[in-house]
């Protein structure tokens, strides 16, 4: 699949539910509305669709949501989908979790193919870690973690930097990770959906948070690249490795090789844009693939050249939150 930029779509990043068992406040109000049941494909019909994707030339496929490990059966499509792996046709199956089922299901996902994980933690302190989470459980989480590692699994902590929330504890999470073997990732807040607090107030913005960061620790340019948006250095004093993930202060988009699946099987082919493509009504009208195929080549044609995110808007840059689209 080639877009009419040229890029080469071969990663599908797939929202298996829109469900969340934490209510982070930079992702979702209090009071989240979630999507009807109706409205959601079955994990069969979401197998159906990311082994078509495959078939066009997929080679990584990320598993995420809202949290992709309370969607009741998960770990069945997980495993079908890791067929694709035994036989060459995806080089990768990851997913990216906030890690509170992790220490039930660590072992299972190593064992349907599974090798590396993104797990979100944006504190190391549990009273804050319950504020930004509302409702969350830190502990469990680090449990979460360890077992995951214990399991074999390949570790990177995706850390969202806050204003006057986390941003006194980059430090501390440089050198918890380095000294875990874990990789890190600071992102930025994208204003995706209404919250119930002011997105400006939250925002910082990573360049600047990296400055800072180099007063202190030598970063190494690195050539890691993880498929992903992420530019990595390594941080000498502790050989770990950090990636920053920019979208407002840097435009990733001429590399960008995704496609996002929501759970009602929408494909959005841009996270900062509208434009998509309802897979589910020709996946239900015809039980061939062929006119499936012919809708998601159709869709890669209309892959916007890139974003165009604002945080100073007063209304969010879109409606829909991510919990919908995936992280
Ligand atoms: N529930 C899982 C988790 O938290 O890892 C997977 C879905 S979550 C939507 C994926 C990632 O998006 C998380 O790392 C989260 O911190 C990040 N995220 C959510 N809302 C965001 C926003 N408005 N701006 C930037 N990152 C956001
Ligand atoms: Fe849930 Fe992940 Fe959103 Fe937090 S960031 S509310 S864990 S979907």
């Amino acid at each position: 699949m080639i877009d009419p930029f040229g890029r080469h779509i071969t990663y599908l990043r797939v929202s298996v539910t829109d469900r969340c068992d934490l209510r982070c406040v930079y992702c979702m109000p209090t009071a989240m509305k979630f999507l009807p049941k109706a409205d959601v494909l079955s994990l069969e019909e979401l197998d159906r669709l990311c082994s078509a994707f495959i078939g066009l030339g997929v080679r990584k496929l990320r598993v995420t949501g809202g949290e992709p490990l309370v969607r009741r059966g998960v770990l069945g499509l997980i495993k079908s989908l890791g067929r694709h792996i035994g036989v060459g046709d995806l080089d990768e199956l990851t997913m990216t979790t906030n890690g509170t089922q992790l220490a039930r299901y660590a072992p299972a996902l190593f064992d349907a193919g599974i090798r590396r994980i993104n797990v979100s933690l944006d504190t190391l302190d549990a009273s804050r870690f319950r504020a930004i989470t509302r409702t969350g459980n830190l502990d469990a989480v680090l449990r979460g973690i360890f077992a995951a590692q214990r399991a074999g699994l390949r570790i990177k902590i995706n850390m969202v930097a806050l204003r006057a929330t986390n941003d006194d504890e980059f430090d501390r999470m440089i050198r918890w990770c380095g000294d875990k073997g874990f990789d890190l990732t600071f992102i930025e807040t994208m204003p995706l959906g209404a919250i119930d607090e002011s997105r400006s107030n939250q925002y910082l913005p990573l360049s600047r948070v990296r400055a800072d960061l180099q007063t202190r620790w030598t970063f190494e340019q690195s050539e890691h690249r993880s498929g992903g948006p992420a530019r990595y250095v390594n941080v000498r004093e502790t050989g770990g490795r950090i990636g920053f993930i920019t979208p407002l202060t840097h435009n990733f988009c001429e590399s960008c090789n995704r496609v996002r699946l929501t759970c009602t099987g929408r494909l959005y082919l841009c996270l900062g844009q509208e434009n998509n493509a309802d897979l589910r009504e020709v996946l239900r009208a015809h039980r061939e693939d062929e006119h499936l195929v012919a809708a998601i080549k159709n869709a890669i044609q209309r892959k916007p050249h890139g974003h165009d995110f604002l945080i100073e808007r007063r209304q969010p840059a879109l409606a829909r939150h991510m919990n919908l689209t995936g992280g």
